[in-house]
């Protein structure tokens, strides 16, 4: 199948090969043509599958016939990052069409936000905090709205924004066109889609499988030789740009820290930064000043790098669902990479659950040469269980008015992470099967 088969009008089609897109994407082949109809639709679909043009492009093409200079399009989304990426789709893909998009999210100046809005913008992609400021203080119009996207509910839910977006929900025309992408479908999700879809289309590309081109690994290790491990990895592979998880902001800083003193041009991304600092550990990491990136969940949701060759679980994911979008930024779009996770053995279970939802065991490896002897040293911080997070507040169900009486410029869109009830303490050492051991033969090198 070609991109020409959905005979969009042809400026979009030349953005489309400028962009360098051939062949539509699973996603893009099942949604296109259906969002063209006009119908609404439910997408399962995770970041990594083209979705976000799988909506941009039948929205833009929706959109060059009609008027100009009002909002015609709204896409929420549950992150800046995501927003802005979203925002780049938008604008690449509709480089030719002279229609406008702008971001609306918290922790940043509201005035620019305000002003493109009254210069007149065609789509609006916004995070729902920003979203319900600008409602209330009405310095947007989303009166003549006629398509609606809601982008990874099941994070906006985990976020706890869905009662932001029920408010959203009530001030838009009842009549438009509205699609929900979701990477899973808990019972919320699914019961807002079926209150807001209208006699929906589901599309549905590897709900759960991870991309195919990405080879994942275990390596068995106690907490206390995690970083020295991952030093010893990152010696050993041939990497473009690694993308690295921990648990909590707290780690991922130190681990930033702990590779930057190592020699490793790394930054890393979490949740207390200003916008300005994330977005410059952002851009650095795109454009190739930083070559690692530690990230925990949350803040890297929504991260489209393409080129990253590599994920590192430092610590193991709480959900098989966050361990397939973690690695779903490798491998992304057909690219080629490698999986990486650190496992202890309170991890057993998880990795269990996980193999269990990849249909697959998970090949064990160790590294020849790396001393998996040495013991703890007695004071080390990296020995006990990663202290969780605290755990974050949920959206109060009916905040009242007053919360967006007024804009705040530093109110933030990061309500928090979703909380886990793994356990937090066990002893180290190594998770079950047996492993592999690798560099002593030419195993690696891209
Ligand atoms: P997404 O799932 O929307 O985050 O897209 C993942 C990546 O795939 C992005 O870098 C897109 O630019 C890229 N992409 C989307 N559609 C295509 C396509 N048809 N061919 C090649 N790359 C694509």
């Amino acid at each position: 199948m070609k991109f020409q088969s959905f005979n969009l009008h042809p400026v979009i089609a030349a953005s489309i090969a400028e962009a360098g897109y051939t062949t539509p994407t699973p996603i893009q082949q099942q949604a296109i043509p259906t969002v063209l109809q006009g119908r609404d639709v439910m997408g399962l679909a995770q970041t990594g599958t083209g979705k976000t043009a799988a909506f941009a492009l039948p929205i833009l093409n929706r959109l060059m016939d009609g008027p100009r200079g009002r909002v015609r399009a709204l896409i929420v989304a549950p992150t800046r990052e995501l927003a802005e990426q979203i925002h780049e789709s938008f604008t690449m893909l509709g480089r030719l069409t002279k229609l406008k998009s702008v971001t609306v999210y918290g922790g940043v100046n509201v005035n620019p936000q305000i002003q493109a809005l009254r210069n007149g913008v065609e789509i609006v992609v916004a995070c729902p905090g920003r979203l319900l400021d600008h409602l209330s203080q009405g310095t947007i119009d989303l009166s003549h709205l006629e398509v609606l996207v809601l982008d990874e509910a099941d994070q906006m839910f985990d976020m706890g924004f869905l009662p932001d977006i029920r408010r959203i929900l009530k001030q838009i025309p009842a009549k438009r066109q509205t699609l929900l992408f979701s990477a899973t479908m808990p019972p919320d999700i699914n019961k807002l889609a079926q209150e807001i879809l209208s006699n929906p289309v589901t599309v549905q590309v590897g709900n759960t499988a991870p991309p195919v081109t990405v080879s994942h690994a275990l390596y068995p290790v106690e907490q206390h030789l995690k970083t020295a491990l991952l030093l010893e990895l990152l010696k050993h592979t041939d990497t473009d740009s690694v993308l690295i998880f921990t648990r909590t902001k707290h780690r991922a800083k130190r681990l930033g820290e702990q590779l930057e003193k190592a020699g490793y041009k790394a930054a890393s991304l979490q949740g207390n930064l200003s916008q300005n600092r994330r977005q410059a550990a952002l851009d650095g990491f795109r454009d190739g000043t930083y070559q690692i990136l530690v990230a925990t969940d949350i803040a890297a949701r929504g991260i489209d790098v393409s080129q990253i060759s590599h994920v590192v679980n430092y610590d193991i994911p709480d959900t098989p669902e966050a361990y397939v979008h973690r690695i779903g930024r490798t491998g992304r779009a057909a690219k080629t990479g490698d999986a990486f996770t650190m496992v202890c053995s309170d991890d057993t279970i998880m990795v269990r659950t996980i193999e269990k939802k990849l249909g697959t065991p998970l090949e064990r490896r160790t590294v020849s040469g790396f001393d998996y002897t040495v013991p703890a040293p007695k004071k080390d911080a990296e020995f006990a269980r990663p202290p969780r997070e605290p755990r974050p507040a949920r959206k109060p169900a009916s905040a009242p008015k007053s919360s967006v009486g007024s804009i705040n410029p530093f109110k933030s869109d990061h309500p928090g992470a979703k909380p886990s009830g793994r356990p937090q303490q066990g002893r180290p050492g190594a998770a079950g099967g047996a492993p592999k051991t690798v560099f002593n033969s030419s195993r690696r090198g891209k």
